[in-house]
């Protein structure tokens, strides 16, 4: 297994280096890790949460942005997936009313696209990950900046 550090920062130039990314980061997760994903239309966010999923073991499953149902969950791994996607969100009140603390303290590991929407709400473990688009079919991923976080995967590095 490959160090964070080996992992991140680093480009990428196709949708199946973006899914390998994340099936390598997959490695590291842990119950109750939080991964917050921020970046643009088609940067990759998605991409990278289906390399997850297959990283963790979960059966092939079509994951797919959540758009409409703001979290999907996905079993059968190693552990849960929960797969958030903030984008359509139109106040803080609609993801408490999703009961999300039972997903972000709970015995999965839960990823956010579109994180910027849901900041106050990021537990302090959080993993921020910034996807951008370089052109063509490059992406930068690289560490999104972030408080420090003595419990979280960051203290792994
Ligand atoms: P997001 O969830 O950030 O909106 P998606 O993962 O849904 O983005 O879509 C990314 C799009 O960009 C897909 O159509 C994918 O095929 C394409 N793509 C091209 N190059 C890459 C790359 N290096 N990494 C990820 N996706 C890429
Ligand atoms: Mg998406």
């Amino acid at each position: 297994t490959a160090a964070l550090t080996d992992l991140l920062p680093c480009e990428t130039d196709s949708p199946e280096a973006t899914h390998a990314l994340g099936r390598r980061l997959a490695e590291h997760l842990r119950p109750g890790d939080v991964v917050a994903l921020y970046g643009d239309l088609g940067a990759g966010k998605t991409q990278l949460v289906k390399g997850i999923a297959a990283g963790l073991g979960i059966p092939d499953v079509e994951v797919s942005s959540p758009t409409f149902t703001l979290v999907h969950e996905y079993r059968g791994g190693r552990l849960p997936l929960y797969h958030f996607d903030a984008y359509r969100l139109r106040n803080l009140e609609e993801f408490f009313d999703l009961g999300y603390e039972e997903y972000f303290y709970g015995d999965g590991v839960s990823v956010v696209e579109w994180a910027d929407r849901i900041e106050p709400l990021l537990p302090p473990h959080t993993l921020r990950l910034r996807l951008e688009h370089l052109g063509g079919d490059r992406r930068r991923i690289t560490w999104h900046e972030a408080p420090p976080s003595p419990d979280g995967l960051q203290s792994r590095l």
